[in-house]
């Protein structure tokens, strides 16, 4: 009790709060942890034989888009029937509180965007952004796949150009966005009061480096997660909470 008290006075005093998010906030909306883009392989092989980090990688999709597609629809289809949980709606309060905040997140589910967070990087993309390799194609899933049958032929077309159509998601192998990582970048040149490390594992440097930099300025950091991460002994505050529960309790003290 004695941390979130402390942590919802730091947080009062905050105008730029960053939050990075890992697969441990959509937990708590039914999307298993696991490894691998989206997180929903806990083993290393698909059914296909294949490890997951192949057949979800950029080099598969481009020459056997059957094999990646039916991972990627798998995922999506998992994340469809999910919404954004109450971690999500705090810290799209917050940042309705403090404009100046933002999320990083490593979630493909775009939770942070239903739930109304503004100030958003997602660094392995969105999957339900759909866009065709070959020309200037872009469609979400939903209008795509709305006159279809569940689940259609896949690998989808482009009905412009007949080229291979792929979620707007940053594969194995793949590079992470170019424009996210300079909102990134933008960001951590900014001023920031406070970081918060919600359900990562922080096994990426991007998610490690902001927390270091933070604690180098002095700047208060809180892990929230279950589990002990690399973070764990960073950290100036390590809540083993789930994140829905953690920052439903941050929030109501916020409010006192
Ligand atoms: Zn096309």
């Amino acid at each position: 009790m004695e941390s979130y008290s402390e942590i919802a006075n730091l947080l009062r005093k905050a105008n730029n709060v960053l939050f990075i998010t890992g697969a441990g906030v959509s937990a708590d909306s039914g999307l298993p942890t696991y490894r691998g883009v989206g997180g929903l392989y806990e083993d290393q092989s698909t059914e296909d034989g294949i490890p997951i980090e192949e057949a979800l990688s950029g080099r598969m999709l481009l020459s056997r888009p059957e094999i990646s597609w039916k991972y990627i629809w798998e995922i999506g289809a998992a994340c469809q029937k999910a919404s954004h949980n109450r971690a999500h709606e705090v810290i799209a309060a917050i940042e309705a509180m403090k404009p100046e905040s933002w999320v990083l997140t490593q979630n493909v589910d775009g939770f942070h965007r239903t739930a109304g967070s503004k100030n958003l990087i997602e660094i392995h993309g969105h999957i339900f952004d759909l866009f065709c390799v070959r020309c200037a194609y872009r469609v979400d899933t939903r209008t795509f796949f709305s006159a279809s049958a569940s689940p259609p032929d896949l690998p989808p077309k482009c009905p412009q150009c007949q080229g291979l159509i792929r979620p707007d998601v940053v594969l194995f192998e793949e590079l992470l966005p170019e424009k996210e990582v300079q909102k990134l970048d933008q960001v951590l040149d900014s001023e920031i009061d406070m970081i918060f490390s919600i359900g990562t594992t922080a096994v990426f440097p991007y998610i490690i480096q902001p927390v270091l930099m933070a604690r180098k300025s002095g700047k208060p950091t809180v892990e929230i997660n279950p589990a002990l991460t690399d973070l764990s002994n960073l950290v100036d505050y390590h809540l083993k909470t789930g994140a829905a529960e953690a920052m439903d309790r941050l929030w109501k003290m916020l409010q006192n």
